[in-house]
C-alpha cells in the first residue's frame, strides 16, 4: 500500500516539476518583449552634447543622435565642444 502511495507521490511531483518548467518557459519567452531593464545605452546630442538614453534620442544623418527634433534640424553645432 505504501509503495502505491510513494509511486503516486513521485508521479505527482514529476508532473508538478514538468508543468512548473513549462509555465516558467512560457513566461521567459514572453518577457524579452520588453527592452532590457538594466542600464540603457546612452548617446550624446551632436548639437548640445546632452546625454540621453538612446531610446529617447532623435536619430539624424550619419548615425548622429540629437536630444530633440529641433537640434536635429540645426545639425551638429559648434556648441558641442564648448
Ligand atoms: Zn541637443
Amino acid at each position: 500500500m505504501i509503495k502505491w502511495l510513494l509511486t503516486i507521490g513521485i508521479a505527482v511531483l514529476a508532473l508538478m516539476l514538468w508543468f512548473g518548467k513549462g509555465r516558467g518557459g512560457g513566461a521567459a519567452t514572453r518577457a524579452p518583449r520588453r527592452p532590457a531593464p538594466g542600464p540603457q545605452p546612452m548617446v550624446a546630442c551632436a548639437r548640445c552634447g546632452l546625454h540621453l538614453p538612446q531610446a529617447d534620442a532623435v536619430e539624424g544623418e550619419g548615425g548622429r543622435h540629437y536630444c530633440s527634433p529641433e537640434h536635429r534640424r540645426l545639425g551638429p553645432g559648434a556648441s558641442a565642444g564648448r
